[in-house]
């Protein structure tokens, strides 16, 4: 057949300014990353033709020596990097994994605690339109307003209150390590499963810069593509007595033929978060966000959600600022730094609008930002989040954005 630019030039320039686009700013969405080239590879391959329902050496399709064969080393590789004596590569998603999870450990109408959504939770972690919320009765914890960290007598609270069935520890906005062996005791307390959705700090933990989960876990969920650095997907890791029922809770529970060119690009993934030079990118992620904490923090009327962070983003604070979350994600657009407006805890203003900003340092230490970048970075964003920063100021901020983006090319020599 012809190529993409013969057969759908729409589809083909598009790509080809997304590329751009990603060339000539700075990603600084939390949830970001750029994937490797091989994880594109492996993700750009004819596996997205195989059906292959089932597990390997177990399948309903014949032709899947192959994809038994990559679907076996993205499960060994997971388990063997966070130390789970189960994996399951298959959820398409992170919400795909929290889903089978809830469904294969919980019958409908059970309890389970969750962080409240506008207190950093994930939507899938009990909010009210969602699988978790519509089919569970979701209980939400909360941060304190002291110090903006999870309230977990709030926690123990609740969960002799309500007994549930499970208790979800994780994250979408949150710039604090949890207490995971005070969750686990508390599930323990009130015999639930704990499950920790590391979704976000996944690449940490696999460099061994954040405390893993998976010792005090049931079960953890993640997706690929946060600071994993992978294709965009889900894992589950459990203890091996869960393995059965999580399985059939993900196929056929919840989903149907695996992608398994997607799960060749975890695979990959899952190998390259293994090398040293994966951690030295984390060490530097972790860098970057504790630099830009350190050049927010004196800013007048901008605060940092708990005051500092001590994973790869921070939650600025513009309850205090003239400026709220959308005018600053407009600005910090404008200079050519894409971040995304997020509520801060006990924040007065409505979620389309929100009081703070999201902003996140794995996509650009992919890209080989330095500390020294960083502060660069820090002091951008500083300046463009100061309301009285006029248009020239902007424009002159733009340019040192511009400048930062050429220093550290993105996918040198690829072409749409
Ligand atoms: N869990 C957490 C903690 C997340 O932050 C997210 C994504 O934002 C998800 C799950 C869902 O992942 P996905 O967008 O792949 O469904």
């Amino acid at each position: 057949g012809a190529p993409l630019a013969v057969a759908d030039p729409a589809v083909h320039a598009a790509v080809g300014r997304e590329l751009a686009r990603q060339r000539g700013t700075l990603e600084m969405i939390a949830s970001e990353n750029f994937a490797p080239l091989s994880v594109l590879q492996a993700q750009g391959s004819v596996l997205t033709n195989k059906y292959a329902e089932g597990y390997p050496g177990r399948r309903y399709y014949g032709g899947c020596e192959n994809v038994d064969e990559i679907e076996q080393l993205a499960i060994d590789r997971a388990k063997a990097l966070f130390g789970a004596e189960y994996a399951n590569v298959q959820p398409h998603s992170g919400a795909q994994a929290n889903s089978a999870v809830l469904s294969a450990l919980l019958d409908p109408g059970d309890t389970f605690l969750g962080l409240d959504l506008a207190h950093g939770g994930h939507l899938t972690h009990g909010m009210r339109r969602t699988f978790s919320g519509r089919y569970f009765r979701a209980v939400p914890y909360h941060v304190r307003e002291s110090d903006h960290l999870v309230d977990m007598d709030e926690v123990e609270r609740l969960a002799r209150e309500h007994r549930p069935q499970l208790i979800i520890a994780g994250w979408s906005a949150y710039p604090r390590q949890l207490d995971f062996a005070h969750f686990r005791r508390i599930a323990d307390e009130v015999g639930a499963y704990l499950m920790v959705d590391m979704a976000h700090f996944a690449g940490l933990v696999a460099a061994g810069l954040h405390e893993s989960p998976v010792p005090y876990a049931h079960v953890v969920t993640s997706t690929t593509h946060k600071t994993l650095g992978g294709p965009r997907g889900g894992v589950v890791l459990a203890e091996a007595e869960l393995g059965k029922k999580l399985n059939s809770g993900v196929f056929p529970g919840l989903q149907g033929g695996p992608l398994e060119h997607v799960i060749a690009a975890k695979a990959v993934a899952f190998k390259l978060a293994g090398e040293p030079e994966f951690r030295e990118r984390q060490e530097r992620t972790l860098a970057g966000a504790r630099i830009l904490a350190d050049r927010l923090l004196p800013e007048d009327h901008v605060g940092l959600v708990s005051g500092g962070t001590d994973v790869h983003l921070v939650l600025v604070d513009l309850r205090e600022s003239a400026l709220d979350g959308r005018q600053a994600e407009d600005r910090l657009h404008r200079v050519g730094i894409t971040v995304n407006r997020n509520a801060v805890p006990f924040d007065p203003r409505p979620p389309v609008v929100s009081s703070g900003i999201r902003i996140g340092t794995p996509a650009l230490a992919a890209r080989g930002f330095t500390e020294a970048d960083f502060e660069e970075v820090a002091d951008v964003i500083a300046l463009a989040l100061r309301p009285a920063a006029g248009e020239d100021e902007l424009d002159k901020l733009a340019t040192r954005v511009t400048a930062l983006a050429e220093r550290h090319p993105l996918y040198p020599g690829v072409v749409a």
